[in-house]
C-alpha cells in the first residue's frame, strides 16, 4: 500500500533582501496511513517549516512532497493544523469555535454540525459548549482546538508543539488525552516536540533532525504493544533506552 504522504529530498531556503537561510535539506520519509510520527531536533532547525511545506503553505525549494489519496484534494484540505497556542476565539463560543473551520470552508452541513456537537459530548466538552473560552482550563481549550480540527476531517493532523504552553502535569494529561483520541479514530499525525519523553510517548517511529539546515539524520522506530496509552508508555523499560538513544543522538549534534 502506498503511504500516505511521501517526501522525496525537500529542500526550503527562505528568502529575504538581506540574506538567504536554508532551513531544510533534502528530506525524505513517508507517513503511513494510522502511523504517529514524533519529530524533535534543536531549536531552528526547521521543524515548524517541514509541518508548513507539508501543510503547503510553502512550496518546496526543490524535491517533492506526494500526497496518496482518493479524493484528489489540496494538501491544505487533507491536513489539520494544531499549534502551541489554541488559537480559539474569545468572542465566540466554544461551539462557535469548533464549527469556524467548517464556516470558512462552506461545509455547515447538518450532518458536520451534528459531527461537531458529537465529538463536544464524546470528549466531554458538550456542557461547555455555550461558555467562551476564556471560562476552559488550558486543556479543555486545547480539546476543543483539537475538535475544531478534527470535525473536518483531515487525513493528516499536524501538531506542532500544541502542548508547550501547558503546565508540565497538564500536559502529561492532555497529551494523553489526544493521543487516545486520535488513536480511537485511527488519525494519522505528526507531532513536532523538544520534550524527548513526548516523543517516545507518542510515536510509532520518532524523526530525529540535525540542526539547521535540518535533514533528518536517524529514525527510531518505538516498539511498544498497541494498546499502550502515553502514560504507559512511560512506565515500560524500553522507554529509557529510547530516551538515551535520542539523548545520544541530540547532543552529537550539539557538539
Ligand atoms: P523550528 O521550528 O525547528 O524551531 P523553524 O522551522 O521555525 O525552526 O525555522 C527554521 C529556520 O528558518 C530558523 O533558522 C529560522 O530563523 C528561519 N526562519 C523561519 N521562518 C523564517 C522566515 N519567515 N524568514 C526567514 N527565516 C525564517
Ligand atoms: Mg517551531
Amino acid at each position: 500500500m502506498k503511504p500516505l504522504v511521501h517526501l522525496e529530498n525537500v529542500s526550503y531556503t527562505f528568502q529575504t533582501p538581506l540574506a538567504e537561510t536554508k532551513a531544510l535539506d533534502r528530506v525524505s520519509f513517508s507517513v503511513e496511513k494510522g502511523e504517529f510520527i514524533a519529530v524533535v531536533g534543536p531549536s531552528g532547525c526547521g521543524k515548524s517549516t517541514l509541518l508548513n511545506l507539508i501543510q503547503g503553505l510553502y512550496l518546496p525549494s526543490s524535491g517533492t512532497i506526494t500526497f496518496h489519496h482518493d479524493t484528489g484534494e489540496h494538501s491544505g484540505c487533507l491536513t489539520g493544523y494544531m499549534l502551541q497556542q489554541d488559537q480559539l476565539l474569545e468572542w465566540r463560543t466554544i461551539y462557535e469555535n469548533v464549527i469556524l473551520g467548517l464556516e470558512i470552508q462552506h461545509k455547515m452541513t447538518p450532518q458536520n454540525l451534528h459531527a461537531a456537537l458529537e465529538l463536544l459530548k464524546e470528549y466531554g466538552l458538550y456542557d461547555f459548549k455555550d461558555q467562551k473560552p476564556s471560562s476552559l482550563s488550558g486543556g479543555m481549550r486545547q480539546r476543543a482546538a483539537l475538535i475544531r480540527t478534527l470535525v473536518l476531517n483531515p487525513k493528516l493532523l499536524l501538531l506542532d508543539e500544541p502542548f508547550s504552553a501547558l503546565d508540565y502535569q497538564t500536559r502529561i494529561r492532555v497529551s494523553n488525552d489526544i493521543s487516545s483520541i486520535l488513536r480511537s479514530r485511527s488519525s494519522t499525525a505528526i507531532l513536532v516536540t523538544h520534550d524527548l519523553s513526548e516523543a517516545i510517548s507518542f510515536g510509532d517511529r520518532i524523526l530525529i533532525f540535525t540542526p539547521r539546515p535540518g535533514t533528518v539524520k536517524q529514525i527510531l522506530c518505538t516498539d511498544f504493544s498497541p494498546s499502550l496509552t502515553p502514560l504507559e508508555r512511560r512506565q515500560e523499560k524500553e522507554f529509557k533506552t529510547y530516551f538515551n538513544i535520542l539523548w545520544e543522538e541530540l547532543n552529537t549534534n550539539a557538539s
